[in-house]
């Protein structure tokens, strides 16, 4: 073997391990990080090692077997690498600048193109010693227009897709100037191929190559790291971003509403100014969502913040309290600004929102109090405004101004947080039952516990009567315990008394299901009554499931460990959705009764329950219809595969006494 020939064999060489040693690196920045674009490097990486392999190997072995089988195998085995190498390559840049994997289909239609691009240009003259010529002009100089080509529009590619890091700018240049080397050889190869100067042109080729090679695993390294530093970055903005904002609205927080008024109430104080601190809160939000969806809920709250924080009153403070209130704080000076602002206001949320092919008409509810006149720290602003607007919404006005008066709703409170303790102390809340029907095997498959107030002076009282009470006092926990430990003394009874349990079905407030103590109680009560767990159900919202779904999916698995099953209330009226649902272990979804209420006579709500029917079982979910009041309504759920239902129809919630008549008769 020549001297030269053995140069190069040992540069090729060198080349083979430097490249197998880079691709086994991204191998293992792929395993631990899983960036799709890294794959396809490692590929191309890995195909240059082979290619540069084949062609060590050529060097060595084949030089005087021209058309032999060795050397044809080789170059066939050159060619496809050197077509792989170049197409991993522009799929990896693709794939890294658009941050998405690639197209299968695109995928395999790139191989088969290499592999017959590598089949004509290898087999044709394959076996053919004398063609010189046509050979050359076919493995060489095809393969380099076609990668001085793909290099140039590689470079267009990224000059258009500004790429942010440093490395994108030199991979450009490279793209660049490796484009213009191959174009530039294929077009001289054609015309000069049998010059001398030619012939120390390639040779001197090899050198370039291998400059080239190595600049592009340097450009590869760069990269990544500066790729990952990129991600880092966009995830800590991210999530401090989500610290301070609302995800929904990209308005701020409650926390940090009350932290920046907190601070503009210092700016006021010092300055002598005043501040006008107005809470709103979108009248019929439910309703919205209920006819709209949840995304365009989504999408008009997201707008309201929007039209909010860049009203032209220039506010100090916007922010979203909760579900559909949100809070907005001005500098005033006059009470004629004021009214301005409310109407400000009124306007701005009773502009029509267009949201996809909908135009939504809205309105608000008022409460504003100001500073430093009502108050002069930021809860007790925020609890006065909230005194007012729910006045407001009480009493169907559309701006409440706070006035002192408004307290004695507070006196209310406190009296009537005496007589709810003792209520329950009393034993005054009792229980009602409403039976669940098996559709599929027409019998009473579980009954709905509902508390009822037996007043002793105003009578039976329904939980819309007093439950704004509890809940403005904070009571619930208490409730949902009560009325946990009432229902499992029921099922005790009724085991000893007729021989039978029924599963009861309990209602379980948000706060109560988060709470740390809850599966520990619900296990000491079960304990306690000897109950098996089957026989209890609890009923969440999807509103409890999105407030935290970490902790709610624990909870929920723990529940399920237990052997009880846990059902969704209400479902679509909430801010969740189905995909929500998906992760968790839930047994079963009731659809809420707005939705039915109609189904017999409006289509569009036909086809939501429908739809709803067919994803919970797509999900493995079975289907409970909550409200049903006719026949009809019965005859349409069974066809369109409702798993079971409750409702007038079936029967009103009942008394003890009654329901035990009913499943006795059952
Ligand atoms: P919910 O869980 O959606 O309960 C169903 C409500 O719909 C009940 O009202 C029931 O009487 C009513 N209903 C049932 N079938 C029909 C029907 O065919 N047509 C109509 N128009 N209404 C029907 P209720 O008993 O007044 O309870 C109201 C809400 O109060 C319940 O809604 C539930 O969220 C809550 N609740 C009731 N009892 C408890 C409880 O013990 N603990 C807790 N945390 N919440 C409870
Ligand atoms: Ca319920
Ligand atoms: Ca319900």
């Amino acid at each position: 073997m020549a001297v030269r020939e053995f140069a190069h064999s040992l540069i090729y060489s060198t080349e083979t391990l430097i490249f197998s040693i880079l691709a086994l690196l991204l191998l293992a920045y792929y395993r631990g990080f899983g960036r799709t674009y890294v794959k396809y490097w490692l590929f191309s990486l890995t195909a240059l090692a082979v290619n540069q392999l084949s062609l060590a190997l050529e060097s060595t072995l084949s030089q005087q077997n021209i058309g032999s089988l060795i050397d044809t195998s080789l170059a066939l085995i050159r060619q496809i690498s050197q077509y792989f190498h170049f197409l991993f390559l522009m799929l990896g840049i693709y794939s890294a600048t658009k941050k998405a994997p690639i197209n299968p289909r695109v995928l395999i239609i790139g191989v088969l193109v290499v592999i017959t691009l590598s089949c004509i240009a290898v087999l044709p003259y394959g076996f053919d010693s004398a063609n010189v010529f046509n050979r050359f002009y076919l493995r060489e100089s095809l393969a380099a227009f076609i990668f001085g080509c793909g290099f140039i529009v590689a470079a267009c590619y990224l000059y258009s897709s500004d790429v942010e890091h440093f490395s994108g700018k030199i991979l450009l240049v490279y793209c660049v100037l490796v484009g213009i080397r191959y174009l530039a050889f294929s077009f001289t190869s054609i015309i000069s191929l049998t010059e001398d100067w030619f012939r120390h042109l390639t040779e001197w080729l090899i050198y370039v190559d291998l400059g080239i090679h190595t600049t592009l695993g340097f450009i590869i390294l760069i990269w990544m790291q500066g790729a990952e530093r990129n991600i880092a970055d966009t995830a800590i903005n991210r999530a401090k971003y989500l610290d301070e904002h609302d995800a929904l609205t990209g308005a701020l927080n409650r926390e940090q509403v009350l932290e920046k008024l907190t601070h503009e109430m210092q700016t006021a104080g010092e300055n002598g100014d005043k501040l006008c601190v107005y809470l709103l809160d979108l009248k019929r939000f439910k309703f919205v969502n209920d006819t709209y969806g949840l995304k365009v809920g989504d999408l008009i709250l997201g707008e309201t913040a929007r039209r909010l924080t860049q009203s032209l009153l220039q506010p100090k403070v916007v922010g979203r309290l909760s579900g559909d209130s949100f809070m907005y704080v001005i500098n005033y000076s006059t009470e004629r600004q004021q009214l301005t602002a409310e109407e400000h206001l009124h306007a701005l949320i009773a502009h029509p929102y267009q949201i996809e092919q909908h135009e939504v008409h809205l309105q608000c509810s008022i409460g504003y109090c100001e500073f430093p006149t009502d108050a002069d720290n930021a809860d007790e602003l925020l609890q006065k405004s909230n005194l007012a607007l729910f006045q407001a919404e009480s009493l169907n006005i559309r701006t409440v101004k706070y006035e002192s008066g408004m307290q004695s709703h507070g006196r209310h409170l406190m009296a009537m947080e005496k007589e709810i303790r003792q209520a329950i102390a009393n034993e005054e809340l009792i229980l009602h039952f409403q039976p669940q029907l098996n559709l599929k095997q027409n019998r009473l498959e579980a009954a709905e516990v509902l508390v009822r107030w037996q007043h002793p002076e105003k009578g039976l009282l329904a939980p819309g009567q007093f439950f704004a009470d509890i809940e403005a006092l904070n009571l619930f926990s208490e409730l949902d315990n009560y009325v946990l430990e009432k229902t499992c003394q029921t099922i005790e009874k009724w085991y000893k008394k007729y021989n039978r349990r029924v599963p009861l079905a309990i209602n379980i407030t948000a706060d109560e299901f988060q709470n740390s103590n809850f599966i520990r109680n619900i296990q000491t009560l079960l304990k306690k009554y000897a109950i098996p767990p089957i026989y209890l159900e609890l009923e969440i919202t999807e509103n409890v499931v999105i407030t935290d779904i970490e902790l709610v999916m624990k909870t929920i698995i723990e529940l399920q460990n237990m052997g009880i099953k846990v059902s969704i209330d209400d479902f679509g009226t909430g801010y969740s959705s189905l995909a929500y649902l998906r992760r968790l272990p839930i047994d079963k979804i009731k659809i809420d009764r707005s939705f039915i209420q109609e189904v017999a006579s409006n289509d569009s709500d036909l086809t939501i329950v429908k739809t709803m029917i067919e994803l919970s079982h797509g999900l493995g979910k079975r289907v409970l219809a909550e409200g049903v009041e006719t026949k009809e309504q019965l005859q349409l759920l069974r066809n369109i595969g409702c798993d079971a239902v409750q409702g007038y129809f079936i029967s009103k919630p009942i008394s003890e006494e009654a329901f035990t008549k009913y499943f006795r008769r059952k």
